[in-house]
């Protein structure tokens, strides 16, 4: 990497605090040298129109925790940068129809740190302290989280439990679709050309609701998950499951949402052998690969585990119990 373009890097850890608005530097493109920009709109209308003009040789830049590294690999190189840190949609948190709608560039730790979401999404809460450390949290967004499209990204199946909606904008006009819908496998999105995702709305939730998300990793902190787990459910008044959402994460080529596991909840108490449904009705959904955190039957075996024991968290906290 050359030394322009480091310098353009120190320049887009500063966020809202550029001022500039275009930032040319020199990357190095095989042996050839090629222009690289980098903007930072103040408005949703003008990041649009940068991105839908770039023609696919754009990126949106968020937190850059994974852009920058995989820039720096050589995996990508993009032609333009678009900060969208400065877009004041995207860096909002809000009630709306009881529920949050949150920006798709707010930092992962300005959502821990938000105490009416933490109350309302406590497991959409925990996934997200999930990522990655301190300082990670700080740069780290959920829309990156979400548009980088890994499969074991962490807060992908809590916010796919609890229906979030993304709210995606582009040359076409903004449109809202389910969370589950934007991976498209690994690296990949359904986002079309020149779309980005402005904010993700966690809806109103009724009343003895709770969420929960799991994640079984070989180490503790730091690490990729091996299988990730949320569920989301609402008792009724004789303490009988009335809704349920359950998905997984890093057991397929994106996260999964489960109707059979869910429906292994719904009619139920949630007493053993409604967990026993769920934990296996997880663990047929899963189409996993081997890799050095685990095998197939290894995370096969593990899904229906972690989906068991978050759905026994969610129910303690549908009850008000923790
Ligand atoms: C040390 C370390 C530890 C980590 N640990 C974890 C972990 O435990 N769990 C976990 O899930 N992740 C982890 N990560 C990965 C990373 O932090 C997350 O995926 C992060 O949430 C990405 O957000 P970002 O804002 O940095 O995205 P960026 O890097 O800015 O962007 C990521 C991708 O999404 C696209 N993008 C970003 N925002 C938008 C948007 N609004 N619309 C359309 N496209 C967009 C970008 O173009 C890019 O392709 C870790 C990373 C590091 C460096």
């Amino acid at each position: 990497m050359l030394a322009s373009h480091r310098l353009s890097l120190a320049w887009i850890g500063r966020g809202v605090e550029i001022e500039r608005k275009f930032v040319p530097c020199t990357i190095k493109k095989g042996s050839e040298m090629i222009e690289m920009r980098y903007e930072a709109p103040r408005t949703l209308k003008a990041a649009v129109a940068l991105l839908a003009a770039a023609n696919g040789r754009a990126k949106v830049l968020a937190g850059g925790t994974d852009l920058l590294i995989q820039m720096r690999s050589g995996r990508i190189d993009p032609e333009l940068l678009i900060d969208v840190k400065c877009i004041p949609e995207l860096r909002t948190i809000a009630e709306e129809k009881g529920g949050y709608r949150f920006g798709a560039a707010v930092s992962a730790m300005e959502l821990v740190e938000h105490e009416g979401l933490a109350r309302m999404w406590p497991g959409v809460i925990d996934a997200v302290k999930l990522i990655g450390s301190i300082q990670v949290k700080g740069r780290a967004t959920v829309g990156g989280n979400l548009c980088n499209a890994s499969p074991a990204a962490d807060s992908v199946p809590a916010l796919v439990a609890a229906g979030a909606l993304a709210r995606i904008i582009g040359p076409g006009g903004r449109r809202e679709v389910p969370v589950e819908e934007i991976p498209a496998g690994p690296g990949l999105t359904s986002l079309r050309a020149g779309e980005m995702v402005v904010s993700i709305l966690l809806p109103k939730r009724p009343q003895r609701s709770g969420d929960a998300y799991l994640r079984f990793t070989p180490r503790t902190e730091m690490d990729i998950a091996v299988v990730g787990a949320g569920v989301n459910l609402t008792l009724n008044a004789k303490g009988v499951c009335s809704r349920a959402r359950v998905s997984l994460g890093a057991v397929a080529e994106r996260v999964l949402l489960l109707p059979d596991a869910a429906a292994a909840l719904i009619g139920q108490r949630v007493d053993a052998a409604a967990l026993e449904r769920l934990a296996a009705a997880a663990s047929a959904a899963c189409r996993p690969i081997d890799d050095k955190r685990g095998t197939k039957e290894y995370r096969i075996k593990v899904a229906g585990v972690m989906a068991r024991r978050a759905a026994q968290i969610a129910v303690k906290r549908a009850k008000g119990e923790v």
